[in-house]
């Protein structure tokens, strides 16, 4: 059975080159994915997708209609969307046991490609992007019924796509795991931490951090002496309450680096560069484990919810 790999992550983390470097990656295995795209507000898309919410939602056309701004919109059109989730999982369980044709008269592939697919009928991933806005995806009831269908269909694991260069600091880097937790116990599906731009920005640092709190206090102190606390560009770190100031910010930064050190156990973590492909077998060797995983402890734990 192919196992699904979800993309999420903040606007920009640079999930839609992701996808394009780890399709890339498999198509050069002769391993082709199975591409889904559910980001409706998306200009263009670098790869060739398989099923795309754009063949049957127009968002432009949604956000007119409804009268909505741009988020109002791609959680509309995702809603619509869901409501087509039977129809959508038939063609994935029929589709992923053999060659991937896209279904989609506009999505039509290339030559090689279309070599490598007749070369190797079984598809072992079925690559998924989402909206830029993570939000709407996770926290949405469209979003949650395309997932738990896909995770009752196929072993699922979600790849939460960081952008390397801006989680650098403390407290940048401490929201994104509260963030990438909170996603871990909506979802409960096995999640991969991936670091990405690792060409800007080698992800050592935030290895060390969740493996070793001390280094992430360390930090946090180095941070405080500097006068650089407060993590977000542009941000007053004048001193005060807050931020840079009495230091509330880090003592709680302080325990919850603690409290984080358990979530961090369940976790793959692995730097990537969607720009030159490094790290990229790293990844796919943690979604083999996260699969295992899937099958081990979730696929059970789902069977007795249902
Ligand atoms: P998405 O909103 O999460 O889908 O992000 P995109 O894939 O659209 O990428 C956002 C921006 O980050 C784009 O300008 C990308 O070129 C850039 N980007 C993505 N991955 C990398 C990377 O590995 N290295 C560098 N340097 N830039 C990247
Ligand atoms: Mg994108």
């Amino acid at each position: 059975k192919p196992v699904a790999v979800v993309c999420v992550g903040m606007a920009g983390s640079g999930k839609t080159t992701f996808m394009q470097r780890i399709n890339s990656h498999l198509h050069a295995k002769g391993d082709p994915p199975y591409i889904m795209n559910l980001d409706p507000a998306v200009r263009s898309i670098p790869f060739n997708s398989n099923i795309d919410i754009r063949d049957s939602i127009d968002y432009k056309e949604v956000m007119s209609q409804y009268n909505l701004g741009p988020n109002g919109g791609i959680l509309t059109s995702l809603n619509l969307f869901a409501t087509k989730v039977d129809q959508i999982m038939g063609i994935l369980e029929s589709r992923c046991g053999m060659m991937p044709e896209p279904i989609t008269p506009g999505a039509s592939m290339t030559a090689p490609e279309k070599a490598t697919a007749s070369l190797e009928n079984h598809i072992n991933h079925i690559l998924v992007d989402t909206p830029g806005q993570i939000e709407v995806f996770v926290w949405s009831a469209s979003g949650q019924i395309l997932l738990s269908s896909l995770a009752s269909a196929f072993p699922t694991v979600l790849a939460y796509v960081i952008d390397t260069p801006r989680t650098a600091s403390t407290s940048t880097f401490m929201s994104n795991m509260l963030y990438a937790c909170s996603i871990l116990y909506k979802t409960k599906l096995p999640m991969i931490l991936v670091f990405n731009k690792t060409d800007v920005q080698s992800a050592d640092f935030a290895k060390d951090w969740m493996t070793d709190f001390e280094t992430f206090q360390a930090a946090l102190q180095k941070e405080e002496e500097t006068g650089q606390f407060g993590g977000l560009e542009g941000e007053s770190t004048g001193s005060g309450p807050g931020p840079g100031g009495n230091g509330y910010m880090g003592s709680l930064l302080n325990s919850m680096s603690m409290v984080l050190d358990e979530f961090y156990k369940h976790l793959q973590v692995v730097g990537v560069s969607s720009m030159t492909g490094e790290g990229v077998d790293e990844f796919f060797a943690a979604v083999g484990e996260k699969a295992a995983e899937f099958e081990r402890d979730y696929r059970p734990e789902l069977e007795r919810r249902r």
